[in-house]
């Protein structure tokens, strides 16, 4: 599980598969997911582009020695 929807579907979080760490309120100030994935790898993150997962934060890629394919 990588992208948590609260019930009304107004807002997601991205949650980190290796250490839990969590995102919050993505929806409310981007509002679609696309706009988040390629945003937060830009910043680290790595991971697949569906929404579905798994996605690893920056901290975690660095830990398991991955690298982004950039
Ligand atoms: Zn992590």
């Amino acid at each position: 599980m990588t992208v948590l929807h609260v019930p009304d579907g107004s807002d997601f979080s991205l949650v980190c598969d290796g250490c839990g760490m969590t995102v919050h309120h993505l929806g409310a100030s981007l509002h679609n997911w696309d706009l988040v994935w390629s945003l937060f790898r830009r910043h680290g993150w790595i991971g697949v582009r569906s929404s579905c997962g798994p996605h690893g934060c920056p901290r975690c890629t660095l830990r398991a020695g991955l690298v982004a394919d950039q």
